[in-house]
């Protein structure tokens, strides 16, 4: 049986790139999208390199969505061993004292429920698979450490919703990487760098190809591999 993966918010940019590498790897790529049209355009692009991958839809702060997808991939496949909570949303980018709370609110059930609540989903199909990855997407703008740090370049990049909520993450992260290490499951916050993508308006420095570059290894690791860390191409980052 091949090794399975679930990529959230993969119907394009990084987690559409991360889907590609994975099935050409040679893993069942379950690609996770909220719109149907789009995800399912995404799955056919990939299937038609020959690849093994299925669109699941799947909103991540729906909890109805998100429960039929992980009953689906029960259904179909029976494990998951590796998980990739990828989909997020910026907010709206204006400054901190202008950002409603409605907006903060929406980013973080995007960002930080929404993590949770699939990998809580899909966590009796991680445990069956008796090895598995969880990776979360996060984002240097989530190390408190870097952006307390004025030396640090994205030091001014102060989006009051978006920072903290991806620091929200690497807590959920820690958390989590605890309570699973008994179940063999590893957990760990990945940051992609500065990425060209319709996030940021196309602005990032990075491709596509190398911010998925520490989420496949992440995702792809071995038993042996880390749990609870912060990392991305270069290594450990600070917390
Ligand atoms: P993107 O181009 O905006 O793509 C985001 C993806 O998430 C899209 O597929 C989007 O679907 C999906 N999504 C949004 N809300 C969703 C929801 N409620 N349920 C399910 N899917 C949802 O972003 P990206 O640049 O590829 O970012 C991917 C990840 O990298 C995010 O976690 C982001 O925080 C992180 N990151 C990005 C950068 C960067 O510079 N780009 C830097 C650091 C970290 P639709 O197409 O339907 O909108």
């Amino acid at each position: 049986m091949s090794e399975s993966v679930l990529i959230t918010g993969a119907n394009k940019s990084i987690g559409f790139e991360t889907a590609r590498r994975l099935g050409e790897a040679g893993y069942r790529v379950w690609l996770g999208a909220r719109d149907a049209a789009r995800g399912q355009a995404a799955a056919e692009t990939l299937s038609a390199l020959g690849q093994d991958v299925r669109f699941l839809q799947l909103a991540v702060d729906d909890e109805a969505s998100v429960q039929a997808a992980a009953d689906r991939v029960t259904r179909e496949d029976g494990k998951l061993d590796a998980l990739i909570n990828n989909a997020a949303i910026p907010g709206s980018y204006a400054e901190p004292i202008n950002e409603t709370l409605a907006d903060i609110r929406h980013v973080y059930d995007v960002n930080v429920f929404g993590p949770i609540a699939v990998t809580k989903a899909f966590l009796p199909l991680l445990q069956a698979a008796g090895s598995a990855n969880v990776v979360n997407v996060s984002s240097g703008l989530g190390s408190l450490s870097l952006m307390a740090d004025q030396s640090y370049p994205f030091y001014g990049a102060n989006l009051l919703g978006y920072n903290s909520s991806k620091a929200a993450l690497n807590g959920v992260t820690i958390s989590l990487a605890k309570a699973l290490a008994p179940l063999g499951i590893r957990v760990n916050s990945a940051n992609p760098g500065y990425v060209k993508t319709d996030f940021n308006g196309h602005r990032g420095h990075r491709s596509v190809e190398e911010a998925a570059e520490i989420i496949v290894r992440l995702a792809t690791a071995g038993a042996d591999g880390p749990t609870g860390g912060f990392f991305d191409d270069e290594g450990v980052l600070a917390w």
